[in-house]
């Protein structure tokens, strides 16, 4: 029989399953405790008398990832690569700011979206991430760096729409009053935009911030580089977007990677002011991080510097990444790539 990974379950959910097995409602929050406090194993519950240990130990998969690679950056910044539990890997980044520390955690093992720039779509979905493999990455990189974690970003591999039942089981546990309980104004996600999914993200009215990956204000650059495109169009794209605001009032936050001659000249820089002028949203630029397989060069610091000043004059509030752990391969997937370019092993 298939073990339920315990991690997965909110407190509710373990009190129901412990009173069919007889046990005290107490327990359940204890437990749940445990594992938000980071613990490895059943055998570290160390209040929890033996032999419910070993019939947890029976009932329930306890997954705990190992640190397969750690860099750790001259900025302090941290990328763990995980092995999980069927020998797949994912990568997660714990970085520090002056207004605190942040995660940037997976969603997917692999990822089947296939944007052109992206290293982590290289060789496709290999499966989704289940909600507690996705708490195991903040409670994991918080007791290995020993760094108190503040806020998460979900802008790791993978999509996390296209796991949302797992992802918004996750924000459930991050978030509950009996665990880590991080709010959801310190949680990010990131997504290529996949608009049936933001709009059922929308009906949860919840306070996260959502990103999106807009990469391009027009159709044509943007069907190049982003095959979601094809099937949500940028004004279906941005109509959502306007949708999620008006109704969360939450603005959202557009990441667009600079590169080299496809979406970095005047007339995107222009249609993006225009396009986003009046909707208070805010335009992260990240410079291209280059990726091995891909032939995608980043921006030249001119081009960058006349995109900025185009979509300021537009009143488009905008900022260019800050780059951290450049020196350690911290952008989303290329560790893990690195990883199957040695052993041959995928995932
Ligand atoms: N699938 C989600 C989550 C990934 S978040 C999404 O598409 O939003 C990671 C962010 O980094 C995305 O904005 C992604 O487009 C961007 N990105 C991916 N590869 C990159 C690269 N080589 N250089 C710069 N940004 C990149």
């Amino acid at each position: 029989m298939e073990r339920t990974e315990i991690k997965t379950l909110l407190p509710e959910e373990l009190a129901a399953e412990f009173k069919a097995m007889g046990l005290p409602a107490f327990r359940a929050k204890q437990v749940f405790r445990w594992i938000h406090r980071q613990a490895a194993s059943f055998a570290e519950m160390t209040d929890l008398p033996l032999a419910l240990r070993e019939a947890l130990e029976q009932k329930y998969r306890f997954t705990s990832p190992k640190v397969l690679r750690k860099q750790v950056s001259s900025d302090g910044t941290v990328k763990y690569l995980w092995e999980l539990w069927d020998g797949n890997s994912v990568e997660s980044v714990v970085m520090r700011y002056a207004h605190g520390n942040t995660v940037c955690i997976s969603s997917q093992v692999g990822c089947r979206q296939g944007c052109a720039f992206c290293a982590s779509t290289i060789g496709g979905k290999i499966r989704d991430l289940s909600s507690g493999e996705l708490l195991d990455q903040v409670l994991f990189s918080q007791k290995d760096s020993g760094v108190k974690i503040n806020n998460i970003v979900l802008m790791g591999i993978g999509e996390p729409l296209d796991n949302f039942e797992n992802v918004t089981k996750f924000l459930q546990l991050v978030n509950h009053q009996d665990g880590i309980q991080i709010g959801m104004r310190h949680i990010s996600l990131s997504t290529c935009g996949i608009v049936e999914k933001i709009d059922k993200l929308r009906e949860l009215d919840l306070q996260l911030t959502l990103s999106v990956s807009l990469h391009a204000p027009d159709d044509e650059t943007r069907q190049k580089i982003m095959p979601i495109n094809r099937r949500y169009n940028v004004d279906e794209l941005l109509a959502a977007c306007d949708r999620y605001f008006a109704a969360t009032g939450r603005r959202i936050s557009f990441e667009y990677a600079m590169i080299d001659g496809v979406n970095d000249t005047q007339m995107h820089a222009e249609l993006l002011g225009r396009r986003l002028a009046h909707t208070g949203s805010h335009v992260n630029l990240i410079p291209l991080n280059e990726v091995e397989e891909s032939p995608l060069k980043p921006s030249k610091p001119d081009n960058l510097k006349r995109f900025v000043g185009i979509l300021k004059e537009y009143g488009v509030n905008v900022t260019i990444r800050r780059k951290l752990g450049g020196d350690i391969d911290a952008s989303c997937g290329q560790l893990r790539r690195k990883r199957e370019r040695q052993t041959g092993v995928t995932g």
